[in-house]
């Protein structure tokens, strides 16, 4: 495979221990009798409780009840009864609401796990028990009122991605509750310099979706003691339709979780911003997990031997080609757009997932609102023995439904590759990048003056339309940017390693596709070096609200360049034959000088003939401006859309590691 995503892979490591075993497998597991409905699980009414759960191979289920999340004694003990097509159900004709109960199945004269079903909607503490919720009790005050922010076309889209710890940890971030949803949904929070913090600087920022990392509940983190305890992104998966209840003031009672992720997404649709949901149906988070204590063995994917398969590198990968996942995966996201009121979902390895899930999810998801965003990460770490034809990988995008994908092929052509942290890239003066950064600009797609035999990875394009590329330089894996830019470059100086950074973004948010942020980058965020911060403690992750002071001129700039985007459609084109139309690349003679005209008024864009030219130079460069009376709103340091000053045809001069942007009426 050309491209291994190995970084992701070690956020496993510490399942792989426990997740090599051999495996029951039964050949005929792919014939069992499939569920058409869609009630499976738990559902609650005053006067009755519906337990329904597929289970095909159980001779025997058992549910029990409990008082609380964990200890105790179960008050009730019930035999549920073998229904139709694999399906084992009891109805309890009592009030159970806020009661917490397991299943458990009795597989080839073996009882596993006492476990919450694989659809379970609210959990206890460690998500070890389910709990019988009434989901409308949940809602806050006004939920029904919520309103998404308005959306035109998917190109309008601006992501930041941001995990729930790391906004409000530090202690100089001024929010109250540290490392909560709730930390998410204060306003008017400050440093202890003044300067504006958590969701106010998001929005003053001018992104227009928050993507979060693993939000759903996870294993890695005990929920009793989340202060004391390890830090954790999230990728390995417990209960998938369930809050993390780490993130909840209160993660014992199952109805808190709840309650505070939908009054994070309420606050932040009242402020202005989309919410996404990073989810991970790739794995579990070992093969433990609930999916093998109902139909051991069925949910995943296995070699020829029977050993589970690991295209994921954590030590199993699931089966989305198989009715039954294919069916759960698309429930659970259709669950959290319709019950949280989410606007998009970032699939992790989405290159696991089949292409025919994807789209299926994808009909789905937009059924329920047309504007929720989908994109992935068009790669897998390892061999599945799924035929990577039939995958969702970056090459099979065009295959993919309103999906997009990220482009590593901009993300590395501008700083240096993945696989040698200290290669440099354009912005950094290396040669070779500019057809992979110009790759980038026209969005992925087909167009006539990209030299794809040059591009780092792709050697075609994969983009049918610029929405499906996500545009980005860094995201929480690996390096941040500055951490990059500053291990590449050992002997820049700080003033010299900033102009890459503004140079990078730059070219990012002037590039056709979705623009993509890694929270923290406008204040030059940094995590010491560390590459691969899974596990690391909150004073490497947290954001460090004191840079923000520190580099204002910096922050100011990120700030003005989103709203550039923002303000003129002609950076956000919404198909790829309005780009050929529009976008021309000039000829510079140098392989470190990108030119680029985007003329006509493209896409309603109210400045004529826009000029973008990138110096990856570390040396001022001379560039041919065509004739015209050009102003000048962009020179490297600062951006000024009201202009800064005429500036004629003929020879300019750019300063060394500088973006321009010109306009004409
Ligand atoms: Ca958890």
């Amino acid at each position: 495979m050309k491209y291994l995503k190995i970084i992701l892979a070690l956020t496993c490591i510490y399942v792989l221990s426990i997740s090599f075993k051999p495996l029951h497998r039964s050949a005929a597991s792919d014939d069992y009798p499939i569920y058409n409905g869609n009630d499976l699980g738990v559902t609650w009414s005053p006067e009755k409780t519906v337990f329904k759960i597929w289970a095909p191979t159980a001779s025997a289920v058992k549910l029990r009840l409990y008082a609380a999340g964990e200890g105790g004694k179960a008050l009730q003990m019930h035999n549920l009864t073998k229904a139709q097509q694999g399906v084992w159900e009891l109805t309890i004709t009592q009030d159970l609401k806020n009661q917490y109960y397991t299943f458990q199945t009795n597989i080839n004269g073996r009882w596993l796990k006492e476990r919450p079903d694989i659809y379970a909607r609210a959990v206890g503490v460690n998500g070890r028990r389910g709990m019988v919720v009434d989901l409308a009790s949940t809602n806050p005050k006004k939920w029904a009122l919520d309103k998404k922010p308005a959306q035109k076309n998917f190109t309008d889209i601006i992501i930041y991605e941001l995990h729930v710890r790391d906004l409000s940890m530090s202690a100089n971030s001024g929010i109250e509750h540290k490392g909560k949803f709730l930390g998410l949904a204060e306003t008017k929070t400050k440093s202890p310099d003044g300067t504006i913090t958590g969701l106010d600087h998001i929005k003053s920022l001018g992104v227009t979706h928050v993507h979060l990392l693993p939000s759903f509940d996870y294993n890695s983190v005990d929920e009793t003691k989340p202060e004391a305890s390890e830090y954790n992104w999230g990728y390995d998966p417990l209960n998938y339709n369930v809050p993390e209840g780490s993130y909840a003031t209160d993660p014992y009672d199952g109805n808190v979780r709840i309650r505070e992720f939908k009054k994070m997404v309420q606050t932040l649709h009242t402020n202005g911003l989309r919410v996404i949901l990073d989810v991970v149906y790739n794995h579990t988070c070992d093969t433990s997990a609930n999916f093998n204590q109902f139909v051991p063995g069925y949910f995943y994917r296995h070699t020829a031997g029977g050993a589970y398969s690991n295209a994921t590198g954590c030590g199993n990968e699931t089966a989305s080609e198989k009715a039954m996942m294919r069916q759960y995966m698309i429930e659970s996201v259709v669950y959290w757009a319709k019950e949280y009121h989410l606007d998009g979902f970032r699939f992790d390895l989405m290159g696991v997932h089949d292409i025919q899930t994807m789209n299926a999810i994808s009909a789905a998801l937009h059924k329920v609102d047309p504007t929720i965003f989908i994109y992935g990460e068009g790669w897998a770490v390892g061999n599945s023995p799924l035929d990577e034809n039939l995958r969702a990988v970056k090459k099979n995008a065009s295959k993919l439904d309103k999906i997009a994908v990220f482009s590593d092929d901009i993300r590395d052509g501008i700083k240096g590759g993945w696989s040698d942290v200290k290669s440099k890239g354009f912005v950094s003066g290396a040669p070779g990048m500019a057809e992979s950064v110009k790759f980038g600009i026209v969005g992925s797609v087909q167009h006539p003056q990209v030299d794809y035999t040059k591009v780092n990875y792709s050697k075609a394009p994969w983009a049918a339309e610029p929405y499906q590329t996500i545009s980005y330089v860094s995201c929480h894996d690996d390096n941040t940017l500055w951490d990059r830019l500053k291990i590449s470059n050992p002997s820049a100086s700080e003033a010299e390693l900033i102009k890459m950074d503004k140079l990078a973004n730059t070219i990012v948010f002037t590039s056709q596709g979705v623009a993509f942020l890694h929270a923290g980058e406008e204040m030059l965020r940094t995590k010491n070096g560390v590459a691969n911060s899974f596990q690391s403690p909150d004073a490497i992750n947290e954001l460090d609200w004191g840079r923000k002071a520190k580099y204002k001129e910096v922050f100011d700039y990120y700030k003005s360049l989103i709203a550039l985007r923002k303000h003129h459609p002609a950076f956000r084109m919404p198909s790829a034959q309005m780009i050929r139309e529009h976008l021309k690349f000039i000829d510079t003679k140098d392989q470190n000088l990108i030119a680029y005209q985007i003329g006509g008024n493209a896409n309603g864009d109210n400045w004529r003939n826009i000029m973008i030219i990138l110096n990856g130079n570390t040396t001022s460069t001379k560039f041919n401006l065509p004739d015209g009376r050009w102003r000048l709103v962009a020179d490297g340091k600062t951006i000024d859309e009201k202009s800064m000053k005429a500036v004629n045809g003929g020879t300019i001069v750019l300063p060394a590691t500088s973006a321009y942007v010109l306009y004409e009426l």
